[in-house]
């Protein structure tokens, strides 16, 4: 069973188009429908109703626990939001990130210098608190109960962003890896990197992925987007595209962040193309991609390595 915008994976796991940007595979969210219910990222607050409508499809009443991978926006921002909605949940995140869900200002402040106040406001919406007393700390080793002795393993994965973690579920085999080995959407099937600043630490990325292999999940639960079955291959397409981005970011070393940016965007074009994707779906991942912040991140990777 399930509604238009819910799939089921497996008996009681749910993949959920939370319409993010108003569009559809931008975000998925993941819902476990078991005896105590858990809810895998948010997405932001002004798409909040489309993964609430969704929830309230398949007959959500209420929620443990709401867990996020990392406070970035797009996966966290409606959190205080859903938070107020169900007021038994607890909000799971990494322990670095627990302060910033408590006290959003500082995370609104960072992403103004990212995406510009006008941008953030129209496509994502304003971030609300969540409750200090309500923030369940997560850490690596930590599990979240699904309830009748089931649990969801953390791992703590740093390297797209300091706090990031995803969730193994030894029953379905899932691994619900946020951004932390890129983005890849179903209809091109293509990894593609997210470097942001400025966290982004391409050593630290690759790392994780090869921790999350030796786990051996059965697929990898994209944030963006959906499940991904080719697990191996998957990873190991990551993880060569990584160090071609970092080597094209570092060949354009000289050029402005807007001029290099274009540069990269070329680039993966060209790679697109060799790989045999449509112009449709190459025009659909480059506008996906903010590519300035991709060159900036991958930059300040590349600086403190020198320094
Ligand atoms: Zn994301």
């Amino acid at each position: 069973m399930g509604t238009s915008r819910a799939i089921e994976l497996a008996d009681g796991l749910f993949a959920i188009d939370a319409w993010m940007e108003e569009g559809p595979e931008r975000l998925a969210c993941y819902l476990f429908d078991t005896p105590e219910r858990v809810l895998v990222e948010v997405g932001p607050s002004n798409t909040l109703h489309h993964l609430t409508d969704a929830l309230d499809e398949l007959g959500v009443d209420e929620v443990a626990t709401i867990v996020v991978t990392h406070i970035h926006i797009d996966h966290a921002g409606g959190a205080g939001q859903l938070a107020r909605r169900y007021p038994k949940a607890s909000i799971g995140v990494h322990k670095s990130g627990a302060r910033h869900l408590a006290a959003p200002d500082r995370l609104w402040s960072s992403a103004i210098q990212v995406f510009g106040e006008e941008w953030l406001t129209s496509n994502w919406g304003p971030l609300e608190p969540v409750p200090e007393e309500r923030i369940l700390v997560l850490d690596e080793g930590d599990r979240v109960a699904l309830g009748r002795g089931r649990f969801l393993d953390v791992m703590h994965t740093p390297g797209h962003a300091r706090h990031h973690i995803v969730f193994h579920d030894g029953e379905s085999g899932g691994m619900f890896v946020g951004d932390s080995v890129g983005l890849c959407y179903p209809h091109g099937h293509f990894v593609q990197p997210v470097t942001p600043p400025p966290d982004f630490d391409a050593g630290l990325v690759v790392e994780q992925m090869h921790r999350m292999l030796e786990r051996q999940p059965t697929f990898l639960g994209f944030a963006h987007f959906g499940p991904d079955y080719r697990v191996a291959e998957t990873l190991a397409k990551a993880e060569e595209r990584i160090w071609d981005w970092v080597r094209v970011v570092e060949k354009t070393a000289h050029l402005d962040g807007q001029t290099a940016a274009e540069e990269l965007k070329r680039w993966n074009r060209r790679n697109y193309l060799d790989s045999g994707f449509s112009q449709d779906d190459i025009l659909e991942y480059e506008a996906k991609t903010f590519w300035p912040m991709q060159v900036a991140g991958i930059r300040r990777w590349l600086a403190t390595r020198k320094s």
